[in-house]
């Protein structure tokens, strides 16, 4: 496509100032965070899928399960169906029309500009009241490397009104093809709330300067997790690499370690949490008859909310199906703790 068609086509896809201020007459155009909050009053205005999507997360159900000092819950959300049962094979994906491209959007589907490659939409089936897909403007593939220090960016303009995250290609990402990361209400994960509140459950495994790795195991948390903490995003850039590198050899592929992340600024420090897998998702997913529950973890999944778009599912669910979903779908107890004896004795 000519660079003219494509700008011609982003133009179509913004929203203006002037949009947004019929909806909020008070908009801050240099803060991104109340663009944000302007676009999503906006499209819940204007685009019917979406208006119908949030009525469907806004009728949603919750049960909560308690595990000692943290909780799980479970959210019934019947409107996750097609993105929890997506087809994410190579074929599939080839098969299907990109649904992130510009000129495959709803009509009514538009959203903002940011950092010039990036365009803030609203998910058109919420799991939390402002669910948005930040995506590239072009298609390119959804990868975590080239663009960790962009999401640092977008966690700092972020600041305290949202929590941006990403989902591995493989874990979770229902658009493996093209470039997005996903924002929501700033409180909404449950992990982030387990870790600001509570962060001495997290070990401390390494310290530096202006910088810590924290980590907590399975056997406390149901899930291996490790958090870079440090006021200096290119030092986290470069702790993550070492993370990366590790669990890419830990693997054995070439692809990239499955893993799901969210990122967030608290007065000068990022938080920069990773969740390593071992797959995408449970046996349950594949059984046949009786055994089958639609769980399809992603972010939000292992950060202690779990979706089930199916009614018998969420009825169903209990401690030990919640146990044995992560246990399966977090990366094995092992290979976490060969990961974690690697950075102790690594120099940053
Ligand atoms: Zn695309």
């Amino acid at each position: 496509m000519s660079s003219k068609i494509s700008s011609d086509i982003l133009k179509s896809k913004l929203l203006s100032n002037d949009d947004l201020k019929e909806v909020h007459h008070n908009l801050q155009t240099d803060d991104l965070t109340d663009l944000m909050y302007a676009t999503f009053l906006h499209q819940k205005l204007n685009w019917p899928m979406l208006s119908e999507g949030w009525k469907g997360y806004q009728s949603g159900e919750y049960k909560k399960y308690i595990f000692g000092w943290f909780l799980i819950k479970t959210q019934f959300n019947p409107t996750r169906f097609i993105s929890s049962s997506a087809k994410v094979d190579e074929d599939s994906i080839k098969k299907r029309k990109c649904f992130l491209c510009l000129k495959n959007l709803p009509k009514e589907q538009k959203g903002i500009l940011f950092n010039n490659d990036l365009i803030v939409l609203c998910n058109p089936a919420p799991v939390f009241n402002e669910h948005f897909t930040i995506s590239n403007v072009d298609h390119k593939p959804q990868e975590i490397l080239p663009n960790v220090g962009k999401m640092l960016r977008v966690a700092n303009k972020l600041n305290n009104e949202y929590t941006v995250f990403y989902n591995g290609p493989k874990c979770g990402a229902s658009a493996p093809d093209h470039f997005h990361f996903q924002a929501c209400p700033s409180d909404e994960l449950i992990t982030e709330k387990d870790l600001l509140n509570n962060l001495s459950k997290f070990n401390l495994l390494v310290k530096g300067k202006d910088w810590e790795i924290r980590y907590i195991k399975i056997d406390d948390y149901l899930r291996n997790t490790i958090a870079i903490i440090s006021n200096n995003p290119i030092l986290i850039e470069q702790i993550f690499l070492e993370i990366y590198e590790k669990l890419k050899k830990i693997s054995g592929s070439n692809d990239e370690p499955m893993m799901n992340i969210f990122a967030l600024q608290r007065d000068k420090e990022f938080y920069f949490v990773i969740f390593p897998r071992e797959k995408h998702r449970p046996d349950f997913y594949f059984a046949e008859g009786e055994e089958n529950m639609l769980v399809s973890p992603g972010l939000v999944d292992m950060c202690g909310m779990l979706i089930t778009p199916l009614q018998k599912d969420f009825e169903k669910i209990n401690h030990n199906l919640i146990k044995q979903i992560y246990n399966e779908v977090t990366l094995d107890k092992e290979k976490f703790s060969y990961l974690l004896d690697y950075l102790q004795t690594k120099k940053f």
